[in-house]
């Protein structure tokens, strides 16, 4: 029997195809800042970082300076940004590290500059204005004082100018044609009193593969890479599922007609059938909303989980499948002969969304790369051997590299 309990194998061929899809839509010449924050949606940063190095991408999204400096660490030495805020106690190790940062207030922007003084460095800073997300930023009103503040702040390098699309249909929704006027304004006016610098960037990948225009000279794609559109846009056939959940039958029983399975025993035999105990629960990321409602792929057939999903195992009836054994593979997303069950559809049956999925794979959930070896888009910058991690506990660590930017 393999030595998993899950197993999340992802494939960086796959991810490739993503990047180029996401390329080929955003157009020649607009740079990629690929989102990798939440360990890259639950793929696993540093190795997807890696692979997405060496097919170009430009720089990395993440969601705080943990996160960043996790990367440095991996050898790392593209631009970094920290895309949300950060908190106060974060600045110095970010500037430590020449991690961007994002502005939302005057307030900030003066600690940020005296930190900075003192440490004698220049803090690369975006400017994110608010356009309707209405969670951070500053309101459009206000960016130009804020532009102002940093082209007077000796210590402070402007590298970009943003805003973040609330809409998961991206620019289908009017209401991002509405920030996208906002925005505009505010480029507008900054770029009359000379105050742009930096990058311009807008559009995540609802945006991108909805045909937002203009799409600046910069993207910040996160799911698309990962081979999922949120909202169930068309576009999502032109991208790869990169990622396979896989379990395997650890107990087998029949049951009588009657008998009551698992927690406040929501379930019982209405025949007398098999069931199998599949060593996967809740702290692996099956959601818990999934129990008497989802389904698992054994011998290439689909069976229901029954049952309440507990922490750490479920039980499917596998009555009607011939020859279920102890030891065979189980596919809780992916493919098993012609059935498959993707991130969306377990989504959809949970009532949540895809991100939530993939983000919730727990830390006993072993990640495995395969695929990657063969490179059709030139690697640049920063060509390293690839990463391999075997299971959540590998990791080592290695002298920080100069940061470039
Ligand atoms: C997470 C995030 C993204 C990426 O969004 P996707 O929908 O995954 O493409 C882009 N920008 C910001 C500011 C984010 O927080």
């Amino acid at each position: 029997m393999d030595a998993y309990r899950v197993k999340a194998e992802i494939n960086l061929d796959a991810l490739e195809h993503n990047l180029r899809e996401i390329r080929l839509t955003a157009g020649s010449g607009v740079r990629v800042i690929l989102v990798v924050k939440a360990d890259a949606y639950g793929h696993g940063a540093k190795a997807i970082a890696n692979h997405a190095l060496r097919c170009g991408i430009d720089a990395l999204g993440v969601g705080t300076s943990a996160e960043a400096l996790e990367l440095r660490e991996s050898g790392v030495r593209v631009p970094i940004l920290v895309l949300g805020t950060i908190i106060d106690s974060e600045a110095a190790d970010c500037l430590r590290h020449s991690v961007h940062i994002v502005l939302h207030s005057t307030d900030r922007a003066a600690m940020i500059q005296s930190l900075a003084r003192s440490m004698g460095v220049r803090a690369k800073v975006h400017l994110n204005v608010d356009t309707g997300m209405g969670r951070l930023g500053v309101p459009p009103a206000r960016a130009l004082e804020l532009l102002r503040l940093v082209r007077s702040s000796p210590n402070l390098d402007l590298a970009g100018v943003m805003t973040h699309v609330s809409a998961s249909d991206g620019a289908l929704s009017a209401s991002t044609r509405e920030q996208a006027r906002l925005f505009e304004g505010v480029l507008r006016e900054a770029r009359a009193e000379h105050l742009l610098r930096g990058w311009i960037h807008m559009a995540n990948s609802a945006s991108i593969f909805t045909g937002l225009k203009p799409l600046y000279d910069t993207v910040r794609p996160g799911i698309s890479a990962y081979g999922i559109l949120p909202g169930d846009l068309a576009a999502a056939q032109r991208l790869q599922p990169i990622l396979s959940l896989r379990t395997q039958i650890v107990f087998l029983k029949d049951v009588p007609a009657g008998t009551p399975i698992g927690y406040s025993s929501t379930w019982r035999a209405p025949r007398a059938t098999r069931i199998a105990t599949l060593p996967i629960g809740y702290h692996d990321g099956l959601p818990w909303a999934l129990g008497n409602v989802g389904e698992v792929l054994v011998r290439g057939l689909r069976a229901p989980i029954v049952g309440r999903v507990s922490m750490d195992y479920i039980t499917v009836d596998v009555g009607h499948v011939p020859g279920a054994s102890v030891g065979d593979c189980v596919t809780v997303i992916g493919e098993d002969g012609a059935e498959s069950i993707s991130v969306e559809d377990l989504a959809r049956q949970a009532g949540t969304i895809p991100y939530e999925i993939t983000c919730s794979f727990g830390r006993r959930v072993q990640r495995l790369y395969v695929g990657g070896e063969d490179l059709t888009i030139p690697s640049q910058r920063d060509p390293r051997p690839l990463e391999r991690e075997r299971s959540p506990k590998a990791s080592f660590r290695v002298p920080l590299p100069p940061p470039t930017s």
